[in-house]
């Protein structure tokens, strides 16, 4: 065929479907495309306008589109490959034609990597919602359609690609927007130079039997429908075949040869009323055997997705099995044109039962049997996935986020960190503002630095996501208030250090909640955060406790006392009978208050190392388990629970502690090549004891560590976080607890 006559089809096909087609500006759009393209060849060495033209004769013939796609079909790759520009087009044809070319274009920009299926699912819905009018990705499934069609020309690497592209995203979308027949054909044309041996073996062995099955079809079809005659049911019957493709996944999934498959070949029988469903299927198994276990009554239990139809197996003439679908004709439109409620169901039933939402699919569906066309182009807006918008992650996953979301949203959707520490943003490589609205289809990188303020109040305003908006309210709540705890603690230490009076003695459990009663706190940690912003002075805070402290100060004293004179009494009697005053002994390097030689082992939530404040809890059974005073298993709120105070003991490091300690650190860094490299490198100079490295990575390119070390000592360990901390990437170490 000349290019000519293939365009004189086009316009013959167009007017078959819509006589008030606008041919003058679809001739004008031939022709401009023909001059864009002139001197450019395809890969087959034909000119390279037999493409769009092609392209054009699919969205007329397949899918009856409208004038204005048609012009847009023809140009789909004059602003990508040649010099027209959006404003040409835009003023020869149309805006809206000039829309399309571009939606064409940026679609065919995407560069998809294969990923895991939540990520391809992630993908088609960008596309989907990139598309913005439907009629983009309909003319781009046309244009992958017409170059799988072509695609022997292309090189093996090439070919294996895009069919791979092929059958993860335009197929499955071809799919949900119900069409069929351009759906298998993508599907068996990908399968061709994916599994080139797969698919020839079921081509062939096809092609052998053609001639049989066809009879086969014809005899079966004749059949049924004499029989419904005869009974008068108003009916009609089709017959379709298994494509190659869905013969290969069935052969493939349930290892199965050709003809151990039972559906292989299938008939619907389409008739008025539920009555008859059932009428039928009586006459089917009246005919032909049924086979058992192979019948389901989707009509009295219909599938999760409204799905409707008696299924039947039987055993056809010649030893050949087929399937039987029986449904009403509204259960039939339901089942083809359904794709909404197949959509919803997949989706897990977001969009909360809007049916109005989902209407063009509906009308877009009735109306490719070909009615009215101007009216349904109307109807074609894509609003599925308006309320989201969907960008790449800097190594091409795709995130989705609330339509208006910033680069704060973002940062927040890959882990709060991230958000914490980021002082900019790129999109597309260019550095944004952080109040920048992301479109669909952008590339966001974070710059985030360990030097970081954190957020601002106002990110709270900017923010679209809940996620992004709780995680920055946790950060004042937390990190600001662990920020407040620390400035408030020191200066409240240095105060009692100028007054004389031990830490110790003022986080000793008995004495504790006297004092805080006397500074109205609820516990120590929100006295030192009103210290630390400010709210209260230290000198106030240990002024108002003094009284209290005095007297512990003066037991402890006392005390101290006490044991100075025993020991010196035990060094100058040293041969004495006389009982000999309890040496301080240690179990571990631990020294529980009034127990000796009891078990001691140190808590897992919070490991701690000598130097740490320290509490000791009375185990059912294992002794006495020693915890932080910072965590959360021990908080003053937790001890002061019924049934608890009790068991709460006073412990401390004795001198002679042990060597090692098992405790654990977590850091949050930025990853980067060679990261658990530097991270090894910087622990080694440590002397520290690794015991293991757990990583995990972050939906971006963060990833968090929890490293279980023994160490000598809270100096040591303190060294140990000093060091990691300087190693380039890691924003956040911290200890864990609770
Ligand atoms: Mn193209």
């Amino acid at each position: 065929m000349t290019i000519q006559e293939q365009y004189d089809l086009l316009e013959k096909t167009i007017l078959s479907y819509n006589p008030q087609a606008d041919i003058p500006q679809i001739q004008a759009a031939f022709e401009f495309a023909t001059k864009c393209h002139d001197g450019q060849k395809r890969k087959s060495g034909e000119p390279y306008i037999i493409h769009p033209l092609a392209v054009a004769q699919i969205v007329a013939e397949e899918l009856k589109l409208d004038s204005e796609s048609i012009e847009a079909a023809l140009l789909h790759d004059c602003i990508e490959d040649t010099q027209a520009t959006h404003d040409q087009i835009s003023k020869l044809f149309s805006p809206t034609v000039a829309d399309l070319v571009e939606g064409v274009s940026k679609l065919t920009r995407i560069q998809y990597a294969t990923k895991e299926d939540e990520q391809m699912e992630n993908l088609r819905k960008m596309l989907i919602a990139m598309s913005k009018d439907i009629r983009v990705i309909l003319i781009k499934i046309s244009d992958r359609l017409h170059n799988m069609r072509t695609m022997e020309y292309q090189t093996p690497e090439k070919q294996k690609q895009k069919s791979l592209e092929t059958m993860e995203i335009y197929a499955p979308i071809a799919h949900r927007l119900g069409m069929q027949r351009i759906k298998w054909e993508l599907e068996d044309l990908s399968l061709k130079y994916l599994d080139p041996i797969g698919f020839e073996e079921i081509v062939s062995k096809l092609d052998a039997k053609r001639q049989e099955y066809d009879a086969f079809m014809n005899k079966t079809q004749e059949q049924i429908e004499q029989r419904l005659t005869e009974l008068s049911i108003d009916h009609r019957v089709y017959g379709r075949m298994k494509h190659p493709y869905s013969i290969y996944r069935k052969m493939f999934n349930q290892n199965k040869q050709l003809d151990e498959i039972f559906d292989l070949f299938a008939f619907r029988v389409i008739v008025d009323s539920v009555g008859d469903c059932y009428n039928v299927l009586g006459v089917i198994h009246d005919i032909y055997k049924p086979i058992l276990g192979r019948f389901k009554d989707y009509i009295g239990t219909p599938k999760p997705n409204g799905y409707q139809s008696l299924h039947t197996t039987v055993m056809g003439t010649d030893g050949i099995p087929f399937e039987v679908q029986i449904r009403t004709r509204e259960m039939h439109e339901i089942a083809e044109y359904g794709v909404a409620a197949h959509w919803k169901y997949k989706q897990g039933g977001v969009g909360g039962g809007t049916e109005g939402r989902y209407e063009w699919v509906r009308r877009l569906l009735e109306n490719q049997e070909g009615t009215d066309a101007e009216e349904y182009i109307h109807s074609l807006k894509v609003d599925m996935f308006s309320d989201e918008v969907f960008v790449f992650t800097p190594n091409g996953d795709v995130t989705n986020l609330p339509a208006g979301a910033t680069p704060i949203d973002f940062a927040y959707s890959v882990h709060s960190a991230v958000g914490n520490h980021m002082i900019g943003a790129k999109v597309n490589s260019r550095i944004v503002t952080l109040d920048s609205t992301l479109k669909n289809g952008d590339i966001v990188e974070i710059i985030t630095s360990k030097a970081a303020k954190g957020p601002s109040r106002d990110w709270m305003k900017i923010a679209r996501s809940s996620e992004a908006r709780s995680k920055i309210r946790q950060w004042f709540k937390k990190e600001k208030r662990e920020e407040n705890i620390a400035n408030g603690r020191s200066a409240f230490e240095a105060e009692l250090k100028h007054c004389g009076i031990p830490m110790k003695d003022v986080l000793d459990p008995e004495v504790l909640p006297g004092l805080l009663k006397r500074v109205a706190y609820g516990s120590i940690d929100e006295l030192y955060a009103a210290i630390g912003y400010g709210g209260f002075t230290a000198q106030k805070a240990v002024s108002r406790m003094q009284g209290e402290l005095n007297r512990v100060a003066k037991l402890h004293q006392a005390e101290k006392a006490a044991q100075d004179l025993a020991a010196a009494e035990e060094k100058t009697e040293e041969k004495s009978t006389a009982p000999a005053p309890k040496a301080v002994k240690s179990e571990q390097g631990i020294i529980v208050e009034g127990l000796d030689n009891c078990l001691v082992k140190f808590s897992k939530c919070c490991t701690p190392v000598p130097g740490d404040e320290i509490v000791g809890f009375i185990t059912r059974g294992y002794g006495v388990s020693v915890h932080r005073c910072d965590c959360p298993n021990a908080s003053l709120e937790r001890r002061s629970l019924p049934g608890q105070e009790g068991r709460w003991i006073k412990v401390s490091w004795g001198t002679d502690v042990n060597e090692k300690y098992q405790t654990s650190v977590e850091l949050v860094c930025k990853d980067r090549q060679n990261l658990l490299l530097d991270i090894s490198a910087a622990l080694s100079t440590t002397n520290a004891f690794v015991m293991g490295i757990q990583s995990r990575s972050t939906e971006d390119k963060f990833a968090i560590f929890h490293i279980d070390i023994s160490v000598h000592d809270g100096k040591h360990l303190r060294d140990i976080m000093n060091k990691l901390n300087q190693v380039s990437g890691v924003l956040k170490v911290t200890r864990p607890a609770g």
